[in-house]
């Protein structure tokens, strides 16, 4: 499975999950129609599917200028989306097996961010979809979930194969590793990351997708056994991995690197 990263508005990613034979796309959350469109011509496709990971109107905002344009196409949410993804056709849940671009994606309810989000996971072709629950080097916001479960359905994703590609819902990475080397200045992996994406944001291209192996390493909050991190927070060896996660969270929303 080809995927085409697709920048939307400031700095969200939708992606055309190209099926080769069939010269059609699927297209993961459109945050607007005409970039997706633009893309879909640019490389020959006919779009016939729309995934959500959520609900979140940058990530579905364009949608219903896209139905107009191929009427009838199945969209792919949650199951407790109903009424916030519009268009929506299909109802997913966890577990749920779809084809998707001649692909089969497993569906993973990673609530949190928002608590329909869920995880487009393609196992043979090594890549996941995490929207804005797992960003490179970092996390969504918790709007709508509890450290418990957050942390939970990042624990999830972090148990995947580690050669996964991980394709995030947002351009949020430089800033993130901030963070990262924040909680933990010592971290050579953190180091060699943000050398290399400074490069590559300077060269004016995308960070996704990134390895789940590089997020085991350098993503803070992936690694709430680290030792560094829990004294950075103030916390012992014995908070639980939901407290690392609260406070490392809290410690983000207020930081101002
Ligand atoms: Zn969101
Ligand atoms: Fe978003």
């Amino acid at each position: 499975m080809r995927v085409e990263i697709v920048p939307c508005l400031k700095d969200n990613y939708a992606y055309l999950l190209v099926d080769e034979t069939r010269r059609t796309a699927a297209i993961v959350d459109p945050s607007e129609e005409a970039p997706v469109t633009a893309a879909a011509a640019a490389h020959g496709l006919e779009i016939t599917a729309i995934a959500c990971t959520h609900h979140h109107w940058d990530h579905v905002g364009g949608i219903e200028d896209l139905l107009k344009r191929h009427p009838g196409i199945p969209v792919y949410g949650f199951v407790s989306d109903r009424g916030r993804i519009p268009g929506q056709t299909h109802f997913l849940e966890d577990g749920a097996t779809l084809e998707l671009a001649g692909a089969t994606a497993a569906i993973l309810h990673i609530p949190g961010h928002t608590l329909g989000a869920i995880a487009y996971h393609f196992a043979q072709d090594a890549a996941v979809f995490t929207g804005d629950t797992l960003f490179l080097s970092g996390c969504g916001r918790m709007f709508e979930g509890d450290p418990e479960m957050m942390s939970g359905s990042l624990a999830r994703l972090a148990r995947l194969p580690p050669d996964t590609r991980v394709y995030c819902g947002h351009e949020y990475t430089a800033s993130n590793l901030r963070f990262a080397r924040h909680l933990e200045p010592d971290e050579p992996a953190i180091a060699a990351r943000i050398v290399e994406v400074e490069a590559t944001r300077s060269a004016g291209g995308p960070t996704v997708p990134g390895r789940l192996s590089d997020e085991l390493a350098t993503n803070p909050f992936l690694r709430p056994q680290s030792k560094a991190i829990r004294r950075a927070l103030g916390l012992s060896d014995a908070a639980s991995v939901a407290e690392v996660f609260g406070a490392a969270r809290k410690a983000k929303d207020d930081f101002k690197g």
